[in-house]
């Protein structure tokens, strides 16, 4: 099979490089491999209600057309300052612009016409107060599609593309073939080959081990990224209304007087839920929302972030090793009330009955946190929730419910030239979370557009 470019993985990234190429080249052949289901195929099973995650051969929320952004709450942050490193390759200006396009893109396919936190006398304001309590409010407007709407949108793509491309679905890419230090093709674990002039390689968080042994046997660079650890906070959603009506989504980030270690608040879900994720075996712990289904409590992980130094180098088994320990003592995600945390005593399914929350992940263990978080990341989530609680008072409340393990593991880093190039193979372009340069839905959708850019021109 011959193609002038191949895509491996539908994630964002996979899907909108293939958008800008049918619009750019629309005579150009283009393969598109996705491991996953076709969007409308795609299943979590704890997702419908199973109790454990049943570890799947092919994780169904993570892989499958839309790629580990199917299933998600859909919250595009449009800011070159959350979600990803695309400013390191290219200038700030740039980056907006990709954001920007990538956006109106999404809104083509039907995302919701509302962006929240674009009045800037609002932010000035919300800024001033959590500057009072020594914490950065980061200027991120948010557009929200909501987990059911995310799917509608991606299946438009699919759909649109499906006219356009080849799309080969349950198939993963297996080896590049390099010539001479230029890319040729690869072999499918179907056992075809695909030669292509181009590659760009997408395979997302899902597709990291794979790429990092491929890169490894063709001597391509790579440097470890950080990782970070933390739990997911759950409180009565009137707690954070002061931020939540006003900006939807706060990014906010301290740094902890004891450690000076950089905590900051991510994936924030007015009137969410908390649900339960696997990672290779290991169960922890997210939230999201539905557009119109709503709880009554609100919830946003408080991440540490830890980047290693010399002789240490596998962040990723470190996060692993935290998340297994809660496992191990809860035979899943735990559960503790701040004021038991405080108190040095375990939350029994008493204690949190009698609490003025219900906790929205019913299969979490009430435990005790403080015998998994080492001791540097926990005095960094508790002084955190002390300054956020100048910010939305009741916080730090007794109740408040901490959930853990939340981590999240970033690929390696792929060395990369400014096209996101990867150095020392022409013509094959790694983008995305899986390549370490993204982190979230528009800066993988917008790595695609520029690496799509770029390739059309040559
Ligand atoms: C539960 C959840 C909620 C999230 N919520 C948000 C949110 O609200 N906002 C936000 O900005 N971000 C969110 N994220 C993060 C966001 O989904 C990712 O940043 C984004 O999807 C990354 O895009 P990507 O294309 O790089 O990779 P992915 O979306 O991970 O896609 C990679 C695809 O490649 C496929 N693949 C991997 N290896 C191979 C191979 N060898 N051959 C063929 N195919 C392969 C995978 O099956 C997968 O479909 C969330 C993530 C999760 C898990």
């Amino acid at each position: 099979m011959n193609y002038n470019v191949a895509i491996i993985g539908a994630g964002p990234a996979g899907i909108f490089a293939a958008l800008e190429i049918t619009k750019l080249k629309p005579e150009w052949n283009v393969v598109l491999i996705e491991k996953g289901e076709r969007i409308e195929k795609r299943v979590c099973l704890l997702r419908e209600g199973y109790e454990k995650c049943p570890n799947c051969k092919k994780c169904g929320l993570l892989c499958g057309w839309g790629g580990a952004g199917a299933f998600s709450d859909g919250k595009l942050t449009l800011t070159p300052d959350v979600g990803g490193h695309l400013d390191d390759y290219m200038a700030r200006e740039k980056v907006e612009e990709l954001i920007d396009y990538s956006d109106k893109l999404y809104l083509k396919f039907g995302a919701t016409e509302e962006v929240f936190g674009t009045d800037m006398k609002i932010f000035r304001e919300l800024e001033r107060e959590a500057a009072l309590a020594e914490l950065k409010l980061v200027h991120s407007p948010v557009r929200h599609l909501g987990t059911e709407r995310s799917l509608d949108v991606l299946k438009n793509m699919q759909d649109y593309l499906n006219e356009r491309i080849t799309i080969i679905n349950n198939v993963s890419a297996q080896n590049l073939i390099v010539e001479n230090g230029e890319v040729k093709g690869m072999t499918l674990d179907n056992g075809e080959t695909v030669r292509a002039e181009y590659i760009i390689i997408a395979p997302g968080r899902e597709g990291a081990d794979w790429l990092t042994k491929e890169f490894a046997k063709n001597k391509i660079g790579m440097v470890n990224n950080a990782v970070d650890v933390g739990v997911r906070v759950e409180l009565p959603a009137p707690v954070f209304e002061p931020l939540t009506d006003k900006l939807y989504e706060s990014k906010l980030i301290y740094h902890s007087p004891t450690f000076g270690d950089e905590v900051r608040t991510f994936c924030m879900n007015p009137n969410g839920e908390v649900v339960q994720e696997n990672y290779n075996g290991i169960a922890t712990v997210n939230g999201h929302s539905y557009a119109e289904k709503t709880t009554n409590n609100t919830n946003f992980a408080l991440l540490v972030s830890e980047k290693f130094t010399e002789p240490f180098k596998e962040p990723i088994q470190y996060g692993q090793h935290i998340a297994s320990l809660a496992n191990m003592l809860g035979g899943g995600i735990l559960v503790q009330r701040f004021g038991d945390l405080l108190d040095g005593r375990r939350s029994t399914p008493e204690r949190i009955k009698s609490s003025i929350i219900t906790p929205t992940l019913t299969c979490a263990t009430p435990g005790d946190l403080s015998l998994v978080i080492p001791y540097r990341q926990m005095t960094s989530i508790i002084e955190m929730l002390y300054a956020l609680d100048k910010v939305c008072p009741g916080t730090a409340s007794r109740y408040t419910l901490l959930y853990g393990i939340e981590v999240k593991f970033y690929s390696a880093r792929v060395k990369l030239t400014d096209e996101l190039e990867t150095e020392g193979v022409k013509n094959l372009f790694t983008i995305g979370d899986g390549a370490g340069v993204t982190r979230g839905l528009i800066q993988a959708s917008a790595s695609g557009v520029y690496v799509a850019r770029t390739i059309c021109a040559r």
